[in-house]
This record gives C-alpha cells, sequence and structure tokens, in this order.
C-alpha cells in the first residue's frame, strides 16, 4: 500500500517513536496523543479495517494483545488500567485505513470513547 501512512511507518520513510517491534508487529507513540500513554499497534501486514480480517490472521490477532499487555505493564498502565480502541470505518471515525489498535491511558478516562 504506497498511499498509506502507516505503511510507510513501517518502512521507516516516516519517522515515528517505536515502543515495540518484532517481524509482524509494530507499537508506535501516537502523533496526537489523548492521553499521557497514547500508543498505536499495528500489524506490519497491510489490513485496511477489522471488517478485512480472515481466518489466517487470527494468530496475528493474538500476538497483537500479547504485545498490547507487555506494552501496558511497560508503560506502568497495567496496574490503573487503560482502554484499547479499535475504530473501523466511516461511523468508527477510522480516519487511517491500517488497522489499528490504539492503548490509551495514563488517566482517569471519561465516557468518551477516544479522541
Ligand atoms: P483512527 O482515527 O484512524 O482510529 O486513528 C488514527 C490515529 O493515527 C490518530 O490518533 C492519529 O493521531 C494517528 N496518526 C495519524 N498520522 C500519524 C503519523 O504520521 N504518526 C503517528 N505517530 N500517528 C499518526
Ligand atoms: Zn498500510
Amino acid at each position: 500500500m504506497d498511499d498509506c501512512i502507516f505503511c510507510k511507518i513501517i518502512k521507516k520513510e516516516i519517522p515515528s517513536s517505536i515502543v515495540y517491534e518484532d517481524e509482524e508487529i509494530l507499537a508506535f507513540r501516537d502523533i496526537n496523543p489523548v492521553a499521557p500513554v497514547h500508543i498505536l499497534v499495528i500489524p506490519k501486514k497491510h489490513i485496511d479495517s477489522l471488517v478485512y480480517l480472515s481466518k489466517e490472521d487470527e494468530k496475528l490477532i493474538g500476538r497483537i494483545y500479547t504485545v498490547i499487555n507487555k506494552i501496558a505493564k511497560e508503560e506502568q498502565i497495567d496496574e490503573k488500567g487503560f482502554r484499547v480502541v479499535v475504530n473501523c470505518g466511516e461511523d468508527g471515525g477510522q480516519e487511517v485505513k491500517h488497522l489499528h489498535f490504539h492503548i490509551i491511558g495514563g488517566k482517569k478516562l471519561g465516557i468518551k470513547i477516544c479522541g
């Protein structure tokens, strides 16, 4: 996906503050944080949104949650809590069409879901 901003971040064509990386997954700080901790976790494989997941992605999505767990501990938000948000499609407010999981924490979050 040549015009995908997150694919460019994966290829290091756009700089980002990376907090975790392996062969399949990248996590980096959101450029416009809505809370003291706001990290995006993405698969390196381009998937447009949650709607386009397939059976073969089940293991990858499971691994993403393992990475989220690890990051939450490293960022020391595991005990007080945090929120994981996946915006999907137009009504869901998805701006970047590359599947991503927001980790939001470090303050008491209101009822507003995200951003
Ligand atoms: P969405 O609204 O699609 O769920 O969330 C997209 C998120 O990506 C937003 O929170 C936005 O701040 C973040 N974002 C957009 N462009 C960039 C970028 O170039 N770098 C980083 N680090 N975050 C970005
Ligand atoms: Zn992409």
